[in-house]
């Protein structure tokens, strides 16, 4: 018989973490506001009236939040991918004729999910670096006959916005197909209409836009899409924990489905009634102000963006990294002497700082764009710190 097995040595968790926790300015997650902190640490009884009330307001201010008087809003346990299966996993079914347009990493995966339940996918990619253009939709539309569209509103991967995605909802509308719109990055940072724009599927996480904890999403089905087809589906979706009726049965007739996350759901709470408090106007107008001021700061510093300015999302920013710099050092220094973290690429070479949430506030502005500056140009970068600081004080002060 073999000996049983002692404890591992463990290392505290304050010795792990850093004295001070480092500043989020990456592509997610984001800062949490002390509010949303404070609910998260709470646990409370998944049924029963306490949680039957936080369920109801928390969809009333998803509605608001997706802006849809749709029923059919729901939470789901699980990252922003786990709600983008979710969608997939009911909408789209065995051997259906589904239109991936793709412009990066994200509307990749949403292509990925859909082979992964059988369905057939073609992918339509944008040309590098560029939203999605109606002209080459529609023709596609055209040419071959589609069940569903997917499509992402902002792709945080190279920070490419589909700036042109309410008229292809609505064009994929016009071509009988039902559209599944990933807007995890930028959902109540810049406007997105599902019922006027016609969209069947909303999808997003907690941890960027929202400025909630990772692991808990939000994802909303229209009319359309809930009668069409998921009340009418003859056949059993893949997938038991992301089954739409199944999960109705806890979100809109406080029955059991699976333990809900609750002190997740409690942390969303409070980040929605935060958003609705500041109320969507003003939010899309902080987010727009400080990514503009911050994007003015980087070009006036003397950097290049990724991405040209009709093409460019708002809610994460791509710097190419000039030659001879490396990113890893750029990003090492800044989370070393500056206590702020940024994010890398997925095998661009360019850094990326968000615009999503609380990073959107003029103090965490000036301390990323500075410290940003500052170890680019301790790690080889030919640029002008304080112009950058002056441009980005004149921007945001205009
Ligand atoms: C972050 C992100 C995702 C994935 O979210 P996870 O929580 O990491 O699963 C999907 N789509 C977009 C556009 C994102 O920005």
């Amino acid at each position: 018989m073999s000996e049983s097995l002692s404890p591992p040595n463990i290392v505290p968790l304050e010795q792990i973490l850093p004295d001070e926790p480092l500043l989020m300015m990456g592509a997610g997650p984001v800062p949490i506001p002390q509010k949303v902190a404070a609910a998260n640490s709470i646990v409370i009884n998944h049924l029963g009236d306490t949680m039957n009330r936080v369920i109801e307001q928390v969809k009333d201010m998803s509605r608001y939040v997706f802006q849809t008087r749709s029923s059919h809003v729901m939470g789901v346990s699980g990252p922003g991918s786990a709600a983008m299966e979710m969608a997939i996993a009911n909408l789209v079914t065995p051997g259906s004729r589904v239109l991936c347009i793709t412009n990066g990493y994200f509307s990749q995966r949403l292509a990925e999910m859909a082979r992964r339940v059988r369905a057939e996918p073609t992918i339509l990619e944008m040309p590098r670096n560029q939203g999605a253009d109606i002209e080459t939709v529609e023709r596609e539309l055209q040419r071959t006959k589609y069940d569903v569209v997917t499509m992402v509103q902002g792709e945080t991967s190279n920070t490419v916005y589909n700036r042109n995605l309410e008229q292809i909802a609505k064009l994929a509308k016009k071509y009988g197909c039902l559209i599944i719109v990933d807007a995890v990055c930028t959902l109540s940072t810049m406007p997105l209409e599902m019922d006027n724009w016609q969209v069947d599927a909303i999808i997003t996480g907690g941890q960027k836009g929202l400025s909630s904890i990772p692991g808990v999403s939000l994802l909303a089905f229209s009319e359309e899409a809930w009668s069409r087809k998921i009340a009418n589906r003859q056949d059993l979706p893949y997938h038991w924990c992301l089954d739409a009726q199944l999960a109705d049965k806890f979100w809109n007739q406080k029955s059991y489905h699976y333990t809900a996350p609750v002190s997740g759901i409690l942390a969303l709470h409070e980040a929605l009634r935060l958003v609705c408090e500041e109320t969507l106007p003003n939010r899309f107008r902080r987010h727009l102000r400080c990514s503009e001021a911050l994007q003015a700061g980087l070009e006036a510093m003397g950097l290049e963006l990724l991405v040209e300015k009709q093409h460019r999302l708002n809610s994460v920013i791509g710097i190419v990294v000039p030659d001879h710099v490396s990113a890893d050092a750029v990003r090492a220094d800044m989370s070393c002497v500056h206590k702020v973290e940024i994010s890398g690429a997925f095998g661009l070479n360019i850094l990326r700082i968000g615009q999503m949430g609380e990073q959107s506030r003029a103090h965490n502005l000036f301390r990323t764009l500075h410290a940003f500056g500052s170890s680019m140009r301790k790690c080889g970068a030919k640029l002008d710190l304080p112009a950058g600081m002056a441009e980005l004080e004149r921007v945001l002060s205009h």
